[in-house]
């Protein structure tokens, strides 16, 4: 009989969403009337940007007609989002990064999971606590973990604590890592790194001939002056860093799918025998063999997110967003309850009240006000006692939970 990988059979078996889905549904169908607000998932709730739903209508009615007809495009994407990628992002920041170190694909969760196809087994992974789970549980998968522990942490994975006291910055790990991911603007906390926490980061990757891994998927919703855009902002980390982008947040391309990956070719890892390897290389090979592009009317769709309407279309869509988390952060704070994040990201991290648990919160919101939000300690054992709420969602609804929050007892 065949085998299964059983790196699989370490994986937590209740995974977090499909659990709050779980309390939801018994929430409901013993109480059909209550009126239940969701502000758990991180899914977008706006439309498209009507500059990109135009480009798709025109790039499919290319597709019908022989003359502009495409099939197969470059794996790595087309040059048009590329340079505009690579222009618009990176380069008006002064970040050295051009359009044949850019890798279009349909997702950064796709990208976070399949970099590690690259590395080595025997690498030390260093991980933010709390986290996007996919880190981990991707790590989990390829088998560089051992079982997972009573709070859910896997042996051979390094964690690094986000915690309120180093204001959810991490501190260097005191052993010696080979790959660190950073996710910035941060999910869950909604916090940012500053620019000389990402120094610190850059310095020690050069020291320790590490690469960070990372993930700026929230990077549209910067709204303070002097934060990072891009680990590139940094010096040295065309030599030490990957970087994972999506339109998914930015643009709504949640069901559309389209994001990139920043290799730079300056990039280098060792071989077996010691010597010097460039990340670049292996990684094209890889999309190459695996991967066969990004349809055309979704690259024609990005590319439109960087056209003069297209900008300001999408800056509006997050400004709204980040008017749902502003009231949400002033109204629970009013609230008595403590606030973080929610300025330069679409999340708010709040600690419970009570010191509650995460999941005794998440049923008591439930229950009392019919509201659901995401349980901290699902993203780590350091979120244990704290819990997420996304600015994903109508203005009414909105300033209605932030209503049934306030009367909360
Ligand atoms: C939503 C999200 C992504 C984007 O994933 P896509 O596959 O591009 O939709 C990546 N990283 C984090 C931390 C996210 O929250």
């Amino acid at each position: 009989m065949a085998r299964i990988n059983d790196n699989y059979l370490k994986l937590a078996a209740g995974y977090l969403f499909p659990e709050i889905g779980r309390r939801v549904k018994a929430f409901t169908d013993a109480n059909p009337t209550a009126k239940v607000i969701r502000m758990g998932i991180g899914d977008v709730t706006e439309p498209l940007p009507p500059a990109c739903i135009a480009a798709l209508h025109k790039a499919t009615d290319e597709l019908a007609v022989r003359s502009s007809f495409r099939g197969y495009g470059p794996e790595q994407g087309y040059d048009f989002l590329r340079e505009a990628i690579a222009k618009n992002d990176y380069q008006s920041r002064k970040c050295d990064i051009s359009a044949n170190e850019i890798f279009v694909s349909d997702g950064s969760k796709c990208d976070v999971g399949n970099i590690l196809d690259i590395f080595g087994a025997d690498n030390k992974i260093a991980i933010q606590d709390p986290v996007y789970p996919v880190y981990v549980d991707t790590n989990v998968m390829v088998g560089r973990t051992g079982v997972a522990a009573a709070n859910g942490r896997y042996p051979g994975l390094v964690y690094l604590p986000c915690t309120e006291e180093n204001g959810f910055s991490p501190e260097l790990p005191s052993e010696k890592v080979d790959l660190i991911y950073l996710c910035y603007p941060n999910n869950p906390t909604g916090t940012v790194a500053s620019r000389a926490a990402l120094t610190k980061w850059v310095e020690y990757a050069l020291a320790n001939e590490a690469i960070i891994l990372f993930d700026a998927a929230y990077e549209a919703y910067i709204t303070e002056e002097g934060i990072p855009h891009s680990i590139y902002e940094i010096p040295g980390a065309r030599e030490c860093a990957i970087e994972f982008r999506s339109f998914s947040k930015t643009a709504g391309f949640t069901g559309v799918r389209c994001a990139f990956t920043v290799i730079p070719t300056a990039l280098m890892a060792r071989t077996a025998d010691g010597s010097k390897k460039d990340v670049h290389s292996l990684w094209n090979r890889r999309h190459c063999t695996k991967f066969n592009g990004v349809s055309y009317p979704v690259q024609r769709a990005a590319e439109a997110v960087y056209s003069a309407e297209g900008a300001k279309q999408v800056k509006s869509t997050i400004a709204f967003y980040l008017e749902n988390a502003k009231l949400l952060r002033e109204g629970i704070h009013k609230a008595g309850v403590e606030v973080f994040g929610g300025i330069n990201a679409p999340y708010i991290w709040l600690k419970t009240p009570h010191d509650l648990k995460s999941w005794d919160f998440f049923d008591l919101l439930l229950k009392q006000s019919h509201l659901v939000g995401t349980p901290g300690s699902g993203f780590g054992s350091c979120g244990e006692g704290y819990f997420r709420l996304s600015a994903f969602n109508s203005r009414e609804n909105t300033i209605e939970a932030v209503d049934r929050f306030q009367k909360l007892t």
